[in-house]
């Protein structure tokens, strides 16, 4: 990174022009990435531009943009893509959460039903306060998540009170959570979504349900969905997960997809995926629409690390860098109607940007069972623009 000063010493020539005879039609900007790989599936583009910012807007993506910025982000050799959005996390925990996500290139983040009715006002409070947009699930349990298992209690799942808490948080709320695991949920599994789904109604929200080791059968759950609603840990392992025992994919779950289900791959640390089942679903074509971490401030110290790191989990099953990026930018956007001009680095939206590198080496990804893989590739995050300023490094 150059800041102006700097930039003007380098290209003294240009900065001698400037000064004997300014150019009234040289654009001034505050901030120009220049030179990166750009990366931006909203619109189609895989291509070596410079990203111009001004007034927290984009202003022009182009080859080699002339004019003055008041700060130069040096991007070659990196990819420049939208920033990140992750859309299942527990950023809203505390207020130190989403500084650390902004760091990993998170300029927007979902926290997937930390909080119900009891306590989704601090999550939030959290949320308003946060630097970048956040936004919450309100878990269909008043209790939020909870140790032991939220749901075991069904009377927990109170519509009215989540219907309260959704009327009293509209900036913040954008729908409904239900953890539905056995060992949260037990057999209250469908009792819960059918709640939850009865919270969501009359504010028109969709529903994320957590899958894995549930009571009940994916068949049972899915048709409990409507579209739009998301399938959050899409790979978790059987006991009824969206493998048969022959490790085929249940048609169910295909034609869930069709009808407009989203399917999220939300990484987390116990019984959420192993490496079997991503490996059996994608040789089927059974890809992520997005990714998530289920990301908490803990998450540096887990398989999680940071959301690049759970991209690049994908990058060695061989799923297309470009398609990489959509998962986390432009499709994670269109999930929720508060996102809608996000995941996008288009002229007029909001500059937020994250600046990658595709590093070649040697790393190591752990799925939740332990199990490691080796992958050769590996996407790190080295900058975040929000709102077109530059995020400090912590
Ligand atoms: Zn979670």
């Amino acid at each position: 990174m150059m800041n102006r000063r700097q930039f003007l010493c380098t290209s003294a020539a240009t900065a001698a022009m400037f000064a004997r005879v300014p150019n009234a039609f040289a654009a001034t900007y505050d901030l120009l990435i220049r030179g990166g790989r750009v990366i931006d599936p909203s619109v189609g583009l895989d291509a070596t531009r410079d990203v111009a910012i001004a007034g927290g807007k984009i202003a022009a993506v182009e080859a080699n943009i002339t004019g003055d910025a008041a700060e130069t982000i040096d991007a070659r050799g990196k990819i420049v893509a939208p920033g990140l959005i992750d859309i299942h996390t527990h950023a809203g925990r505390t207020k130190e959460g989403p500084p650390l996500a902004l760091q990993d290139g998170v300029t927007g983040w979902v926290d997937a039903g930390s909080g119900g009715a009891d306590n989704i006002d601090q999550i939030a409070a959290v949320a308003r306060g946060a630097p970048q947009i956040g936004r919450a699930l309100v878990n269909i349990a008043r209790t939020g998540v909870a140790p032991g298992g939220e749901l075991h209690d069904i009377n927990r799942a109170n519509v009215a009170l989540a219907q309260g808490a959704i009327a009293r948080n509209r900036d913040i709320v954008v729908g409904v959570k239900a953890r539905m695991s056995n060992n949260v949920a037990g057999t209250n599994d469908l009792e819960a979504l059918r709640r939850a789904q009865e919270a969501a109604a009359p504010f028109n929200m969709p529903v994320m349900i957590h899958v894995g080791q549930n009571y009940s059968p994916m068949r049972a759950i899915l048709p409990l969905l409507k579209r739009g609603d998301i399938v959050t840990h899409m790979y978790a392992p059987a006991p009824n997960g969206i493998l048969d025992e022959k490790g085929q994919l249940f048609p169910d779950v295909t034609a869930a997809r069709r009808r407009g289900i989203i399917f999220d791959f939300g990484n987390g640390v116990a019984d959420h995926f192993d490496w079997a089942t991503v490996e059996k679903a994608t040789k089927q074509g059974f890809w992520p629409d997005t990714f998530s971490t289920d990301w908490n401030v803990m998450s540096k110290t887990t398989g999680v690390v940071d959301f690049p790191n759970v991209m690049s989990k994908f990058l060695m099953f061989g799923m297309p860098l470009t398609q990489l990026i959509a998962c986390a930018t432009v499709n994670a956007a269109r999930v929720f109607p508060a996102f809608d001009d996000r995941g996008t680095l288009n002229v007029g939206a909001p500059a937020d940007v994250a600046v990658l590198e595709l590093r070649d080496g040697t790393f190591e990804f752990l799925d939740n069972y332990k199990g490691t893989r080796t992958g050769r590739q590996r996407l790190v995050p080295i900058a975040t623009v929000l709102a077109g300023k530059q995020a400090p490094r912590a």
